[in-house]
């Protein structure tokens, strides 16, 4: 199994596979991997000759400090699902310092409005941090396809803007969520959680569900007071956002118009620990 800790080891070892025209998947994480991230490597390897999967904490796209340092790194045990998956799969993991030399601080990008939205507003630079990160991940591995997951929806919408500004040659594929027994979306931060907050964390899906349920017969504007309301009378749960939105351009839903696409996105915190999620109203 080959793990690469250097952009330069990995480029050459990827530039014969380029040469034979071979294509290569890409599958960016910042690892503590979960059976969410594992769907996507599967998905990679069924559709290319070649998966590369990142592992990699970016500094840059953390807004809130104590956040990062806390954030799981299990770069062992996550070699080991790798391994017990398939063992073609091409590690990179590479320093802080491989990646961004002296200077660790984010590109400043413009994707359309997308990136005012939602999380945009709540956590300040996080989605220039992204920006950074992938578009220099694509750099070095240029992947022929990427995979990211719906569970970071804004993160797909935004990752399809920066290549199309950038006209970076990939093709950016959405991969369903990933989901615990009880519906919880599949989160590395849901380690962190105690067994009690990750059972009664199941709300937070069920709500997206009562929100679809209730979005076929109410407004974006009544099916939102409903939910933050619901927020207010559980002590457990502090509710960041609650918002139906354009699934193209991520703005709020004023009016309900038949010929678009909504999808309700939520941001809550438990035990001081953020988890989003999101489904689609269709
Ligand atoms: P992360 O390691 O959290 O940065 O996630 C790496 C990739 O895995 C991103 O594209 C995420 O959207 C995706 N991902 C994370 N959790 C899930 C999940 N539960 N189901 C599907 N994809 C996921």
């Amino acid at each position: 199994m080959l793990i690469f800790t250097e952009n330069e080891a990995l480029t050459t070892h990827l530039s014969s596979f380029k040469a034979t025209k071979k294509s290569i998947g890409f599958v960016p994480t910042m690892g503590a991997l979960h059976q969410g991230h594992l769907s996507l490597i599967d998905k990679s390897l069924q559709e290319n000759d070649i998966t590369v999967m990142s592992i990699f904490v970016n500094p840059t796209q953390f807004n809130n400090q104590e956040d990062l340092a806390k954030y799981p790194r299990t770069l062992e045990n996550d070699v080991e699902k790798i391994k017990a998956l398939n063992t073609s799969v091409i590690i990179f993991a590479p320093t802080v310092s491989d990646i961004y030399k002296e200077n660790v601080v984010s590109q400043k990008f413009e994707y359309d409005n997308l990136e005012h939205q939602m999380e945009g507003k709540h956590r300040e630079g996080h989605f220039n941090g992204v920006g950074t990160i992938i578009k220099r991940l694509f750099e070095i591995i240029k992947p022929s396809n990427a995979y990211f997951g719906e569970k970071d929806f804004q993160q797909l919408q935004i990752v399809k803007k920066l290549v199309s500004k950038y006209v970076i040659p990939v093709n950016i594929i959405g991969c369903s969520i990933y989901r615990e027994e009880n519906g919880l979306a599949m989160s590395s931060r849901n380690e962190r959680l105690s067994k009690q907050s990750r059972e009664k964390a199941a709300i937070i899906f069920a709500t997206l569900n009562e929100a679809k349920e209730l979005f076929k017969v109410k407004s974006a504007k009544e099916v939102t007071e409903i939910v933050v309301n619901k927020f207010k009378k559980t002590s457990d749960f502090k509710l960041e956002y609650f918002e139906i939105a354009d699934e193209s351009n991520l703005l709020t839903c004023k009016r309900k118009d038949k010929n678009k696409s909504y999808r309700a996105f939520i941001a809550v915190f438990i035990e001081d620990i953020r988890l989003i999620d999101n489904i689609s109203m269709q």
